[in-house]
Order: structure tokens, then C-alpha cells, then sequence
């Protein structure tokens, strides 16, 4: 909970260097701000996130609808909460708002142990009353997507999938993958015209890194940056700001938002045989961030330069992680593998393919 800043010599209060006027409550990147600019600063971020993609529509456009999936973290809901803001000020003044939103929960409590009390639900859907939508990861098949490759089937309960997984890491990615898939179907079917993701810059980081040593590399820029993934733009408004920002936020609202974010404090698991590299990388960013918030904003920048391979119809793409799978230029052993694992009705081999991350996460040790 932030307090009030003071002088470490003197014991006096600090004022806040923006206003001048407010007594400052907290330092942002050397930075004293009072409580009032902090909240500007990260309002300012987020929309100018959203400014530069251009998502509100112009006056004579239809009103845009954009994806807001939720997950209780404390980035999604301090999203949430900012854009909330946005729309009601527009609304008292009678002005067009442009966009509406649609939020979406991913219910992931048959394979994850955090859960989201129906209470937590029923609070954000009671302050913050836009469409909302839940769907269950288990809901995979009626979304159009199939793990055939994984499972053998084309309709497999999602829990089994998981535990047939050979590690923490491999189970933990397959479930990333599977929600980020579903989200993206969601919004094709319901016709959004786009995807506000929550991750923040530390996040960015994490999966920058994560997804680089989980062999998927070259996803990268579809996962970080803003632009088009599978058809629907996806777009990324908190990069700009840290998780530890973004919690000191959550306390600072008026009402705070702490009654809906799930902790996820990075568990330190006891076994090493739980231990995740997504999980690994957060516990470094997480103490990397505290010190050296620039290393971290510096991982995302330089990732921010990563072009997208360019596509082409003919390019395949893998048939879990949903990614375009290139051929014969990546080197090493960077190869896609066909999986034989699936037979058509016909008795020929459809084989299936896979990106060379999907086959790490799938094959047994
Ligand atoms: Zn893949």
C-alpha cells in the first residue's frame, strides 16, 4: 500500500513533482508523484496505447466492440478499471465513446489450482457492467480447435490432454496456448474488432524470454506485439507499464480494485520437478523489477523490433499452437516435425504439424 513520501534527512514530506502542489505518495522510476498524477500516469499510458492503434472509431464509423479477457490479475482489472473510466467520462460529458467492451473469463479450474470465487465474479460484473462472458478451457471443440496431434482425438477432455503432458513446463504450456487460442476464436465467432490484452511490460518480458527458451521463438512478435495474429487485431495497451506499478494502482483507486485481483504472488514450488520456466521467468522478473526496472522495459523494447515473419497461403501452421510453422531456413535443429500419431476416416496418414516448440512440449521425455 503506498504511503506518504518523505525526505530521508530532513523526515519532511515530499512534494509531488508533477503538480508541485500534492504531497508525493510513491516514486515511479525516480519519479515522486501525489496519488492524483500517479493515477494520470497510468491512464495517460494506457490510452495512448490505444490512441496509437487507433481503436476508437471515428464519428461516422460504427461503434467498435473490443475483447477484454479478464483473469483477475491485477494488469486485466487495472485495464478494465481505466477504460471503465474512460467510457463513463464520455458518457456524463455526451460525448461518442467509440468502442464498447466485452469482457471475457477463461475458466481454467480444472487444470489450474487458482480459483476464481463466483463472489469475484459477481463484483466485477456489479462495477463494471459491460457484456461479460465466461467460457471453460474444456469448451475447446465447440470453438472450432482441436488437439488431434496431442491427444489422437478430435474431441478430448481438456484435463486428460494436460496430464498426459510429459512436464510442469509442457502442462503449463499447453494451457497458455489452449487459452490464447480460445481467445481468439471467441472473438472471430462474436465478431470483435479487436483484442485488448492485459499483459504488462513485465509480463511481456517473461514471455519474451519463456517462449524463446521454450523453443518457440519465432512467435514472439505475434505474441508481444501489437498487430494482426490469426486474422484479428490484437493489441497490447499496458506495455508500457511494470506489474509492481500496476499493483501500487490497484490500492490507489478510489474504491480500490484489491477486492478483485487474485494474488498471484510467485509461488516458489517445493519440488523441482513442479517448477516451470514460466514460472522461473517470473520469479526473475520479479526481482529484477524492483532494482532494475529498465532491464526489464529494455527486453520488451528490444523484442518490439522483431519483425513478424511474413506469411504466405502456403506456409502450414502448427496444429496445436496455431503459429505458421517455417520450413528449411531456421537451421539446427529448428525443424517442424510431422506427427503420425492421426489416421483420417479413410485410413491415410493425415499427419499433423507441428512447430518445433509444440513438439518439445508434446513429445515424452
Ligand atoms: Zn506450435
Amino acid at each position: 500500500m503506498p504511503h506518504t513520501t518523505k525526505n530521508h534527512n530532513t523526515d519532511q514530506q515530499v512534494p509531488c513533482a508533477r503538480c508541485q502542489s500534492s504531497d508525493a505518495v510513491l516514486v515511479v522510476r525516480t519519479e515522486n508523484l501525489c496519488r492524483e498524477c500517479f493515477v494520470k500516469y497510468v491512464a495517460t499510458k494506457i490510452l495512448k496505447r490505444l490512441e496509437k492503434n487507433q481503436i476508437r472509431g471515428g464519428f461516422k464509423e460504427s461503434q467498435k466492440t473490443l475483447l477484454l479477457p479478464v483473469s483477475f490479475g491485477v494488469s486485466s482489472i487495472s485495464l478494465l478499471h481505466v477504460l471503465d473510466q474512460q467510457l463513463q467520462n464520455r458518457a456524463q460529458q455526451g460525448r461518442y465513446a467509440g468502442y464498447n467492451l466485452h469482457l471475457l473469463f477463461v475458466e481454467q479450474s480444472t487444470v489450474l489450482e487458482q480459483v476464481i470465487l463466483e463472489s469475484s465474479i459477481d463484483l466485477l460484473k456489479q462495477r463494471y457492467p459491460h457484456t461479460f462472458t465466461a467460457i471453460s478451457l474444456e469448451d475447446y471443440s465447440s470453438y472450432g480447435i482441436e488437439f488431434e496431434a496431442l491427444s489422437g482425438s478430435k474431441e478430448e477432455n481438456f484435463q486428460d490432454m494436460v496430464s498426459s503432458l510429459p512436464s510442469a513446463t509442457s502442462r503449463a504450456d499447453f494451457i497458455e496456448i489452449a487459452r490464447r487460442r480460445l481467445i481468439l476464436e471467441f472473438a472471430k465467432k462474436r465478431r470483435c474488432d479487436g483484442i485488448l490484452f492485459g499483459d504488462s511490460t513485465t509480463r511481456l518480458a517473461e514471455k519474451t524470454l519463456s517462449e524463446t527458451a521454450k523453443g518457440r521463438g519465432v512467435a514472439v512478435p505475434w505474441l508481444t506485439a501489437d498487430g494482426s495474429s490469426d486474422g484479428i487485431s490484437c493489441i497490447y495497451p499496458m506495455r508500457d507499464l511494470l506489474r509492481k506499478e500496476l499493483t501500487a494502482y490497484a490500492s490507489i483507486t478510489t474504491p480500490p480494485l484489491t477486492p478483485l485481483v487474485l494474488e498471484t504472488a510467485t509461488q516458489i514450488p517445493t519440488s523441482s520437478k513442479d517448477t516451470t520456466i514460466d514460472g522461473l521467468m517470473s520469479q526473475y522478473f520479479e526481482s529484477v523489477e524492483e532494482g532494475h526496472p529498465s532491464i526489464v522495459a529494455n527486453v520488451v523494447r528490444t523484442s518490439g523490433r522483431l519483425v513478424a515473419p511474413s506469411v504466405s497461403e502456403d506456409n502450414q501452421s502448427c496444429s496445436i499452437c496455431g503459429y505458421p510453422v517455417f520450413t528449411g531456413s531456421w537451421g539446427g535443429d529448428q525443424q517442424s516435425v510431422i506427427s503420425s500419431q492421426s489416421t483420417e476416416g479413410n485410413g491415410s496418414r493425415t499427419g499433423k504439424v507441428l512447430c518445433y516448440g509444440c513438439t518439445k512440449t508434446a513429445l515424452k521425455p
